[in-house]
């Protein structure tokens, strides 16, 4: 359908009674134009309540459960009230309710077991999406509108990989074409609910923290829409963090690529994943402020017109660790040593932000996320835990006093000097340059640095490769 527009609203944007209106302004008015699909978030903050309940319930902490369970109950139902005149609030009402004791029932389960299965976590962490687009549903039937909730369970298909599970494509295109494409068809706009899916036996899933973006953009592929428009509470994608750099802009234009790679070196407006599903189709993508409905956004693309020559934006990441692999013995191959770490890393699911090795003595070093620490280290152990034992390899070691800096920018390819002043603009900070990563892609520079200096690296290579407004 190339005419449909694909939305989704983050969870800031379906914040309170007074953002879901707003957004059901854009959704009324788009609505008119052309046909729709609509993807929500949870009201913000509501996933990690939800997650919260978990917790105490897992920690057989019962009052805990039922004091998150009696907010959840209230934001939710004092949305409800401003958003709806009363007779609509008795039909909705009832429908939440129903949600939320599923959310109770697991949260209870939980309890008695004192473990969280994986599998119950996202059956029940899903609730807030389910909530939040009941809401938005309901509010847009009170306006005339021929809206209807949709639980993505019913359509988005995945691997079983709970927690942070990947779509299956042609299943979902095919459920897509069957459940939805009908409705569009038919000018009737779907609310469907970000961030879960359910595998081809029906057992529920979600995509990852964040991921009702991937879920957009996934319907978006699915459904050969013409265009993607994400909406959050920032103006667009920026030269760098507003709050590091007092002189970030908006940038008007980048591509899928370049995109990625921010989101991915820790860029907060896009799920890392998001651009994928949408490269192979080219389907344009928006970024827009739902709460600044005059600033264009920045629209995301295949390629730009003629680029600037250098990089585009610099990101910044603090939650990582460098992990260093040593071989003690020049008598094992250190070849085989990065091979098996990289089989390790992969067991451990776990995300290479950067990886670099540069020495006689093949000892190399890589960059992961905090959170994926401890089983990264778990599968290195037992991969090595002969070497170690008998001191073929050093013990690993992790330095968490790190951060990551990237530069990132299509321009930079073939062009001498910029890693250079780049290198000189940190430097000139008193910042000392801990690993250096640049593919031969030449899109991403990542540099590694002590905790302390990040920020100042920051805002050093922007203002020498003048980033800003
Ligand atoms: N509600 C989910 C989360 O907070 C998904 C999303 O908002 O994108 O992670
Ligand atoms: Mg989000």
């Amino acid at each position: 359908m190339k005419d449909l527009l694909v939305m989704k609203f983050g969870g800031t944007s379906m914040g309170s009674a007074e953002r879901i209106r707003s957004a059901a302004d854009i959704c009324a008015s788009v609505h008119k134009e052309r046909p729709a699909a609509v993807i929500v978030s949870a009201m913000s903050k509501v996933t990690d309540m939800l997650l919260e309940a978990l917790r105490h319930a897992e920690g057989g902490d019962e009052r805990g459960v039922d004091e998150m369970l009696a907010r959840l109950d209230a934001r939710h139902r004092e949305c409800c009230q401003q958003l709806l005149d009363p007779p609509a609030q008795a039909d909705t009402q009832p429908v939440l309710d129903d949600i939320l004791s599923e959310f109770e029932r697991i949260a209870r389960g939980v309890l008695m077991l004192g473990e969280r299965p994986p599998r119950s976590v996202d059956e029940a962490i899903a609730v807030g999406e389910r909530l939040s687009s009941t809401l938005m549903a309901a509010h847009l039937q009170s306006r005339g509108i021929d809206a209807f909730a949709l639980n993505a369970r019913e359509v988005v298909v995945t691997d079983a990989v709970f927690g942070n599970a990947s779509p299956l494509i042609e299943q979902t295109r095919e459920k897509a074409a069957n459940f939805l494409a009908p409705a569009l068809q038919a000018r009737r706009l779907p609310i469907i609910t970000g961030f879960n899916g359910s595998t081809l036996d029906g057992r529920p899933t979600t995509l990852g923290r964040g991921g009702s973006d991937f879920s957009a953009s996934i319907l978006a592929s699915v459904l050969d829409a013409g265009e993607l428009w994400i909406w959050s509470d920032v103006d667009g994608i920026m030269s760098a963090d507003p709050r590091l750099v007092s002189d970030a802009k908006v940038l008007n234009e980048i591509t899928y690529r370049e995109a990625a790679e921010l989101a991915y070196n820790g860029a907060k407006v896009l799920h890392p994943r998001t651009l994928a599903p949408l490269m192979e189709k080219d389907i344009p993508v928006w970024s827009k402020n739902s709460f600044n409905l005059d600033a264009p956004g920045t629209r995301i693309v295949p390629e730009t017109r003629e680029g600037p020559i250098g990089p585009r934006a610099v990101t910044s990441m603090v939650n990582v660790a460098l992990v260093t692999v040593d071989p003690a013995s020049s008598a094992i191959s250190g070849t085989r040593i990065m091979a098996r770490s990289l089989e390790a890393l992969a067991t451990a699911n776990a995300e290479v932000l950067a990886l670099t090795s540069s020495s006689y003595r093949q000892n190399f070093c890589f960059l992961i996320r905090t959170a994926e620490l401890p089983s990264v280290i778990e599968n290195l152990e037992a991969a090595f835990s002969i070497e170690l034992t008998h001191g073929y390899l050093h013990p690993i070691d992790v330095d968490l006093d790190v951060g990551l800096i990237a530069i990132v920018g299509e321009g930079m390819k073939g062009h001498p000097g910029l890693a250079g002043r780049i290198f000189t603009a940190i430097s000139a900070q008193d910042v000392n340059i801990i690993a250096i990563a640049q593919g031969s892609s030449e899109l991403t520079i990542g540099v590694v640095v002590r905790k302390s200096g990040v920020e100042k690296a920051v805002r050093a290579v922007h203002a020498e490769c003048r980033l800003g407004a």
